[in-house]
């Protein structure tokens, strides 16, 4: 019989979407009548912009005939694409990061997971708590980790955790314990904080000072409406030597059912051989691609570039700015009833204090019963979330509207 990856057997099953999808299902059965209205999962909602469906149209007509055909494209990516981001994304804001840097790829999740693959067994790692449970469990695929603990935690992962207290800003390591790979998620995903330019240099230096490298994720970035916080974390000096940034089209213009993504691999990040002998990460990522990625389809390509015409841009600002006016109402409600809420100004998650002091999965179920709304109990993000909730504002004005209207009439103090 064949061996399995015991790894997998620490995870605890998948267990958050999973039980919220349970509990709102018995709901409904018991309920037929109610009309739930969704704030839970992450997943946009409006249709991906009229540029981009032009493109894509046009792509689709280019693969019609054998002149414009496409097979095969290069394992990183078409350079037409890469330019475009190199300049709008980062060369428009200063950062020195140029095409043959940038990775292009069918999704952030996967890039994240796959990264670690290039990486040895025995870095410490640390991560937040609340946390993107994927940086988690791919630590524990890959076997990178200990069990899991009865609060949830993996022996041998670094927790960092973000509370109101400390301003959902992570707290660097102790000083005595020292950190190889760091984790870093800004806007957040899940409680829509953002790293200041002080706080991220603050890391950039941790990263530095601990020859540590950080692993940033920025997937929200485009939700970020404060001219002052970085969108990149090359924005901050010394970064090129110690950060690699993943970022997905799927928030920023709709495109989580299209699929593309990128990863930036700077030439000057490195890490250690067993020998002592330092390796640009750069090349083990194009090894690891060019063998195992056959790269992402020609039409998704030529949808992404389109978001970087002057139409697409102006498009995809304006769905931006309409998930961002739900994050407004959303949180100027929970405000308005009383219940500290954190988040909604540079990302489209609203992260709240559940009321008394209730647990994270009571408020849900009061949540659901009371005003048929769904959201995600901040326990379900790490032990440090219990005693939160997010919602998300991903959703029609007029769903968002009626949910906000029935928390009123139902959650008034
Ligand atoms: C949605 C999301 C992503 C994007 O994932 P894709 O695979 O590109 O769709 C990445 N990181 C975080 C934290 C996210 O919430």
């Amino acid at each position: 019989m064949a061996h399995i990856n015991d790894n997998f057997l620490k995870l605890k099953a998948g267990y958050l979407f999973p039980e919220i999808g349970r509990r709102v299902k018995a709901y409904a059965a018991a309920n037929p009548q109610a009309k739930v209205i969704r704030l839970g999962i992450g997943d946009v909602t409006e249709p991906l912009a009229p540029a981009v469906i032009a493109a894509m149209h046009k792509a689709v007509d280019e693969m019609a005939r054998r002149e414009t055909f496409h097979g095969y494209c290069d394992e990183q990516g078409y350079e037409f694409l890469r330019q475009a981001i190199a300049k709008h994304d980062y060369q428009a804001r200063g950062c020195d990061i140029t095409a043959d840097e940038i990775f292009v790829s069918d999704g952030s999740k996967c890039d994240t997971g796959n990264f670690l693959e290039i990486l040895g067994h025995d870095n410490v790692i640390a991560v937040t708590d609340p946390v993107y449970p994927v940086y988690v469990d791919t630590n524990v695929m890959a076997g990178n980790t200990g069990s899991a603990k009865a609060s949830g935690e993996f022996e041998g992962l670094i927790y960092l955790p973000m509370t109101a207290e400390n301003g959902f800003v992570p707290p660097q390591p102790a000083p005595g314990s020292k950190v190889d790979v760091i984790y870093l998620c800004s806007p957040n995903n899940p409680t829509g904080a953002v790293l200041s330019k002080t706080e991220l240099t603050r890391w950039v230096q941790y990263a530095k000072q601990n020859d540590a490298l950080i692993l940033f994720d920025a997937a929200y970035h485009a939700f970020i409406t404060d001219p002052s916080i970085p969108h990149s974390i090359y924005e901050i000096p010394g970064a090129r030597e110690v950060a690699v940034e993943f970022r997905s089209f799927s928030k920023t213009a709709g495109f989580t059912g299209t699929r593309c993504a990128f990863t930036v691999v700077p030439k000057t990040v490195a890490g250690k051989a067993k020998d002592g002998s330092r390796v640009e990460l750069h090349r083990l990522w194009m090894r690891r691609q060019t063998t195992k990625f056959n790269g992402v389809a020609y039409i998704v390509h030529r949808a992404a570039e389109a978001v970087y015409s002057p139409e697409g841009q102006k498009q995809v600002r304006a769905t931006i700015d309409f998930y961002m006016e739900n994050a407004a109402i959303i949180r100027r409600t929970l405000t308005e009833l009383g219940i500290a809420a954190y988040g909604g100004t540079n990302a489209p998650y609203i992260w709240l204090k559940t009321p008394k002091g209730m647990k994270s999965w009571d408020f849900f179920d009061h949540l659901l019963t009371q005003c048929q709304v769904v959201g995600t109990p901040g326990s379900g993000f790490g032990a440090a979330g219990e005693g939160y909730f997010r919602i998300s504002a991903f959703n029609s004005r007029a769903n968002v509207e009626e949910a906000m209207q029935r928390l009123r009439a139902k959650l008034q103090a």
